[in-house]
Order: C-alpha cells, then structure tokens, then sequence
C-alpha cells in the first residue's frame, strides 16, 4: 500500500480519465478511499503534517495567529486601488 502513496497524493482527483474511460471507472473515488486509508495507517506527504499542526494549534493552516485573521488586522492588511 506505501507504494501506491505517490500516486494517491499526486492525483488532482479531476476526473478525466473516467470521462474518457470506456466503463466509466471512477479513478478519483477510488483514489480518495486509497488516501484515506492511507492517512488512517499514517502514511502521507510530510507537508501534510505541518499543515495540520498549524490547524490544530492556531486554527488555520498557514500558522498565522488568530488575531491575524480579525476583520481590523485584514483590513490594515488590505489594498484598495
Ligand atoms: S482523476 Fe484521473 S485524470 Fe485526474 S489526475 Fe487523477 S488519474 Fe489523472
């Protein structure tokens, strides 16, 4: 199953390929099942575990402090014209 991890977490989950496929397979269902019973077992992209740090300790995934994300603090952020 960790050989599959590369192609799990590197398909845009699109669905293309079963809007060409002559049955109709449904590529991205089953890709979305192999990332979640991946995930479930640990095995994901490094980047995704510093992205859910940042969430769970400031509650959005860039890190940023929650009072960043203020209505005042975005609109000091803000460039109008
Ligand atoms: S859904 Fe299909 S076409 Fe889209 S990225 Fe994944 S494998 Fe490729």
């Amino acid at each position: 199953m960790e050989k599959a991890a590369p192609i799990a977490f590197t398909c845009t989950m699109c669905g293309r390929c079963t809007r060409h496929c002559p049955v109709e397979i449904r590529t991205a269902d089953m890709v979305k099942k192999l990332r979640e019973e991946l995930i479930s077992k640990g095995i994901y992209p490094g980047a995704f575990a510093e992205i859910v740090r940042q969430v769970k300790e400031k509650g959005n995934p860039y890190g940023e402090p929650p009072s960043s994300r203020s209505l005042e603090s975005v609109l000091e952020k803000a460039e109008f014209g």
